[in-house]
């Protein structure tokens, strides 16, 4: 069994820094789990203490039944993807992939063969004889991925494998990396900072900030349900709007305006207000924020992007593509009943 656990895992890099807090995880065996947060999060750092690449300060790191902490790397029965490739430069593919096996006394009719079948799954037979200064970034990365998978581990990481790939590169090499996983079954955790990656990847999410876990969740329920304001903001693409204001008696005001929110559960007082832009609708019968000028239209084909100013601050909202509206135009973007979510005005931001 491939479960990965973390309990009360701390990271206090040499100089005071803490770079993991209190972290508390536990992954299912076959489990696709994505870290994702901003730079400096401590995603890396949590993915290089279960690899055995970074010593932890206190707590355990558990692999299927062994705790794994003071554990060699190489002892770990785990394989990673990184950025950078990490090929050995003077071997060929079919060398490089057979690298990790033939350390291991693999016997040569079985690398023979786990080789071949690895370059088979990820389309690279034609690449063997090559070197990877001789392969395009795509493939190097798939040479990296193949690697991983000859080692047959029990469990894959990935440190932001597809950084350094062009856009449609990453959505293509995305799509490899959810069919590899379908095809294995492995567990595997993966680190991004790009919240679509970790969206359209990860089984479960984890969003970290400041080296805390901030909510582990399933990909709409984060969405849907965001524990607090930073992940409400992270996650989603334009970002969920936020309006400050004071909620009384069910009515949000701000900037002389109120919403008739009738939220009888939540105490009166300053909070936050999260709309997602697909939540602003052009027309209905929802609460209006009120008329607005368009600043800033974007069309993306399927759907355009209105931009408008509101007590300051610029907002999001979806339109239909052919909604014919311009910069300058009125709009008066009308809450979808339920759709919205309140936050607490103070650090914590946590859902209200
Ligand atoms: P990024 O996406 O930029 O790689 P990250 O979320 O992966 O960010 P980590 O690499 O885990 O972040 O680093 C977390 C924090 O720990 C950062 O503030 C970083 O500066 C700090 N840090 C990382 N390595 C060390 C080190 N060897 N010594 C001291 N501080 C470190």
């Amino acid at each position: 069994m491939a479960t990965v656990s973390f309990q009360q895992v701390n990271k206090q890099y040499p100089g005071g820094f803490q770079a993991v807090r209190d972290l508390n995880l536990e992954i299912a065996d076959g489990e696709f789990v994505v870290l994702v947060g901003p730079s400096g999060c401590g995603k890396s750092t949590t993915l290089r203490m279960l690899a055995g690449l970074e010593e932890i300060t206190s707590g355990e790191i558990r692999i299927g039944a062994r705790r794994v902490n003071e554990v060699e790397p190489g002892q770990r029965d785990i394989a990673m993807v990184f950025q950078n490739y990490a090929l050995y430069p003077h071997m060929t593919v079919r060398q490089n992939l057979a690298f990790g096996l033939k350390m291991r006394r693999t016997p040569k009719a079985e690398i023979a063969r786990r080789t071949g079948e690895t370059a088979e799954t990820l389309g690279i037979t034609a690449l063997l004889d090559r070197k990877p200064r001789e392969l395009s970034g795509g493939q190097r990365q798939r040479v990296a991925l193949g690697r991983a998978i000859v080692r047959q581990p029990q469990v894959f990481l990935f440190d932001e494998p597809l950084s350094n790939l062009d856009a449609k590169l990453r959505v293509q090499m995305r799509a490899e990396i959810a069919a590899l996983h379908q095809r294995l079954g492995t567990t595997m955790i993966y680190v991004t900072h790009d919240q679509v990656e970790a969206m359209t990847l990860g089984q479960r999410i984890v969003v970290m900030d400041g080296g805390v876990v901030q909510q582990a969740a399933a990909p709409l329920e984060l969405y849907r349900q965001p524990a607090n304001r930073f992940v409400a903001g992270f996650i989603g693409s334009p970002p969920m709007n936020f309006i400050r204001g004071t909620l009384s008696a069910g009515r949000f005001a701000f900037d002389g305006r109120e919403l008739p929110l009738n939220d009888a559960a939540t105490d009166d007082g300053s909070a936050i207000l999260g709309i997602r832009p697909e939540d602003l609708l052009a027309e209905g019968s929802g609460p209006t924020l009120g008329p607005a000028a368009l600043e800033v239209v974007e069309q993306m084909g399927h759907e355009s992007l209105g931009y408008f100013r509101l007590a300051g601050q610029r907002c999001a909202m979806r339109l239909a593509a052919d909604a014919g509206l311009t910069p300058g135009d009125m709009v008066e973007p009308r809450l979808r009943p339920g759709a919205w979510r309140l936050f607490a005005d103070d650090a914590s931001g946590k859902r209200l």
